[in-house]
């Protein structure tokens, strides 16, 4: 069984970049007949707010995009998938990957930055041993972090990667690989930036012996004024461009699959050919 998702993170409002890439997952999972979850990763309680979650929901209605399986609305979202609920499960999964080269950590962002971007290597030497209570005790601002010494690294940002952070949450690379397992993933489609991610998510599935999707597609990023799109740096929403012009959603979508977008819900009646998505995206 085919199955992609959505993985959108309730972290700033959404912008026309994920609306492409909602587009292109959606339709690679109906092109190939598969099953399409929405899966919100709300794991970083330290940036996730209620007007966010909303914006995720209203921007799938708005592009007429049908979910299989998933939330039907914030308090279903709250209720039933918050990942804030399974905190300990994933804590328990790290467990049984203690195995390979686990350790506590107490560098800080600046002893961090002031190695190059790299997690020291005497840290890592020490191996200090780790207890998952420790992550319970703010006094001790301790993070869990794997070696990887002996696994091939797409950067310095991912040496002895952070598993569980220091303000008691996992960390993204942890939960996408516990959620991408567990809901039985076989098909990723990302933007280009999330590349070394999925490299390094790889990496990892193949030491912790973990399934992992088999197909993984890359699409190149929308820009605006030659910067790419992104929450961070504090792109235009799409419901604030929504309402100021009407015929937006032909700008999002058409230099990927077609122009025969008429209307922001006339989406599902597309007869764009399925290799037009494939020649604008990456296989890794
Ligand atoms: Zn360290």
């Amino acid at each position: 069984m085919v199955r992609l998702r959505l993985a959108p993170t309730p972290s700033g409002f959404l912008h026309r970049g994920n609306a492409l890439n909602f587009v292109l997952t959606w339709w690679h999972a109906r092109s190939l007949k598969g099953e399409l979850f929405l899966r919100i990763d709300d794991h970083d309680t330290t940036r996730t707010r209620d007007e966010y979650l909303e914006d995720i929901f209203w921007t799938i209605e708005w592009l007429g995009l049908d979910i299989d399986q998933g939330p039907q609305d914030v308090d279903d979202f709250k209720s039933h998938f918050s990942q804030t609920h399974k905190f300990s499960y994933y804590k328990e999964e790290l467990l049984k990957v203690k195995e390979t080269a686990l350790f506590g950590c107490l560098c800080s962002r600046k002893d961090v930055k002031e190695n190059g971007g790299e997690h020291p290597r005497e840290c890592r030497d020490k191996m200090r041993t780790f207890d998952l209570d420790d992550f319970e005790d703010e006094e001790k601002e301790m993070s869990l972090r794997m070696s990887t010494e002996n696994i091939k690294v797409p950067d310095a940002s991912y040496v002895d990667c952070v598993l569980w952070r220091k303000e008691n949450i996992p960390s993204y690379q942890l939960v996408n690989l516990v959620e991408d397992r567990d809901m039985e993933i076989t098909h990723l489609v990302r933007g280009m930036d999330l590349s070394p991610s999925s490299q390094f998510q790889q990496e990892v599935s193949h030491l912790w012996q973990w399934d992992f999707p088999s197909k993984i597609y890359h699409h190149s990023l929308l820009t605006d004024h030659g910067e790419k799109l992104s929450k961070t740096q504090k792109s235009p929403a799409l419901r604030e461009e929504f309402n100021k012009k009407e015929d937006f959603y032909l700008e999002v979508v058409s230099p990927y699959i077609g122009h025969k977008v008429k209307g922001t819900h006339d989406l599902l009646q597309i007869e764009a050919p399925f290799f037009t998505i494939k020649e604008k995206t990456e296989r890794l």
